[in-house]
């Protein structure tokens, strides 16, 4: 015999594998996991795959991959044998068969004959008058006879649940007393027939075969609690806690869609926000620390966080904030594996390519790690993503820059005086024999000042030398310094672009 422990925390997340793993599945799945933790429970993966049509198992695997890659990780689940399994709901078919077979009998379930066309048209007629749609019941009184008949007779059929009149009162963990009038709802459809359950009925069948204590989801389902609770009843199971979590919001408090930023976790993944970041993002959608702190790794979310600080107004999704959680944590990570997470991304826009476990630039040049290294670090200041950093750092890559000579031209200086400036840095900086970035700034700032003082141009104004200079290296407006540029550029390279630069003129 199985030991039945209901005192035991036991929670679940429960995907339906229709589509690639949302941000709020995967938010709903880190309060479980964190739940879980807290209490020294056991968390569930359960993958509600019934909907055989709109189910794939490649979205089985996204959900399962996309939760790995968060680092959330579930006690049991379809990869992960447990007692209450199996974990996928296609393959508890005859759990379902048994518990339906059940409410028929007893009559709190019955055969609808009704066809879809005269369902719209009840609720077209109630609508029009001004009634809230809902079955009007007319199966809910055939005879065993005419069902019987109807079955023989080959009608086409579902099964629905007698929904009672009365009041559903629960204690929601996040929301307190909520209350639903049964009364509203009319008889629901459970099950398409004996093997085919529905979403409502199948999830309150396994909420109770797996135990599950605490059932935390999203807000969008507090209106199917009252169904899966008179299912529930009606079966004699018992109730598990339940807690509904705000909606992710747009920054405009309307629903969250892909229009204010990725849905989907593999695509936040794809852009180079760190998994790390994304968990850390995920958890203030909604959970409330109570102080100013944002950032929190996951062994402190594992300690820190409880379910009575989750907040019952919307969380509005703020990409900003992602982008800060995300820089944050990319600027902590050492430079080796900063440059390991940025390089595909640069082979990816063919800034590099691999060849024989070394890199090559875009024009040929091999390069070694420290080379690339370097360029990352001075780049990484300015990173919001992995992604960033083809675009922050091209110029090093690319042999030929392309750019609007305008760009050269600092304040109002005139085509000969941008001219002139090139000409001196490119002087200067041939005469540098130890070419490192301190040294190439030092002789750079005397400079400056000398050309300052030799062309009138106000003492401390840096940028008529520093200005032309640094796009003629990087080809960009915004671009690190560039003593750092000139430096992992080398001499030769920096002294040819500088010439080039002078040729635009
Ligand atoms: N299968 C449902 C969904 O993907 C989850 C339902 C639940 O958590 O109860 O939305």
């Amino acid at each position: 015999m199985k030991k039945k422990d209901f005192k035991k925390i036991r929670v679940r997340i429960a995907p339906s594998p229709t589509g690639a793993l949302h941000i709020g599945t995967a938010r709903s799945a880190f309060f479980n996991y964190l739940f879980a933790k807290k209490n020294a429970g056991s968390f569930v993966l359960r993958i509600e795959d019934t909907d055989l049509e709109r189910s794939d198992i490649k979205w089985t695997q996204d959900i399962i991959d996309g939760l790995k890659w968060l680092g959330i990780k579930w006690d049991e689940g379809p990869d992960i044998d447990g007692d209450f399994g199996p974990y996928k709901q296609t393959q508890r078919l005859d759990l379902y068969e048994k518990y339906l077979k059940k409410l028929l009998e007893e009559n709190k379930a019955y055969y609808c004959f009704c066809s879809q066309d005269e369902l719209e048209q009840k609720r077209q007629d109630q609508m029009s008058r001004g009634l809230a749609p809902k079955y009007d019941g007319k199966c809910a009184r055939l005879s065993m006879q005419e069902t019987e008949k109807n079955i023989a007779d080959k009608i086409p059929s579902v099964i629905r649940f007698r929904v009672e009149n009365k009041k559903i009162k629960f204690k929601d963990l996040i929301r307190g007393s909520v209350e639903f009038d049964a009364g509203l709802i009319g008889d629901i459809v459970i099950a398409k027939d004996a093997r085919t359950p529905l979403y409502n009925f199948a999830v309150a069948v396994d909420d109770f075969e797996m135990k599950i204590s605490h059932v935390i989801r999203g807000e969008d389902h507090i209106a199917n609690t009252p169904k899966q609770i008179l299912i529930q009843d009606a079966l004699g199971f018992n109730r598990p806690e339940y807690g509904h979590l705000p909606l992710i919001l747009a920054p405009d408090r309307s629903k969250m869609s892909k229009r204010f930023g990725s849905v989907s976790v593999s695509e936040y993944k794809r852009q180079g926000y760190l998994p790390e970041a994304v968990i850390n993002f995920m958890v203030l959608l909604g959970w409330n620390p109570g102080t100013e702190k944002e950032i929190f790794s996951l062994s402190q979310l594992e300690k820190e966080f409880s379910i009575e600080k989750v907040q019952k107004s919307g969380a509005v999704f703020n990409l900003q904030r992602l982008d800060f959680i995300n820089g944050v944590y990319i600027r902590e990570k050492s430079i080796e594996k900063l440059t390991e997470l940025c390089a595909p991304y640069l082979v990816d826009k063919k800034l590099i390519k691999e060849k024989d476990g070394n890199y090559e630039d875009g024009a040929g040049e091999s390069m070694t790690d420290l080379h690339l290294q370097k360029i990352i670090e001075i780049s990484k200041s300015r990173m919001k993503k992995l992604s960033d950093i083809s675009e922050l750092s091209d110029f090093f890559f690319t042999k030929e820059l392309s750019f609007d000579k305008e760009m050269l031209r600092w304040q109002n200086m005139e085509d000969r005086e941008v001219l002139d400036s090139l000409s001196w840095s490119e002087n200067i900086m041939s005469n540098i024999s130890k070419w490192n970035h301190e040294n190439i700034e030092k002789e750079l700032l005397l400079a400056s000042q000398k050309f300052n003082s030799e062309k009138k141009y106000p003492e401390n104004n840096r940028g008529y030398l520093l200005w032309p200079l640094r796009v003629a290296l990087s080809g960009k407006k915004f671009s690190p310094g560039p003593f750092e540029i000139a430096e992992i550029l080398g001499k030769e390279k920096s002294i040819k672009r500088i010439k080039e630069a002078r040729g635009r003129f």
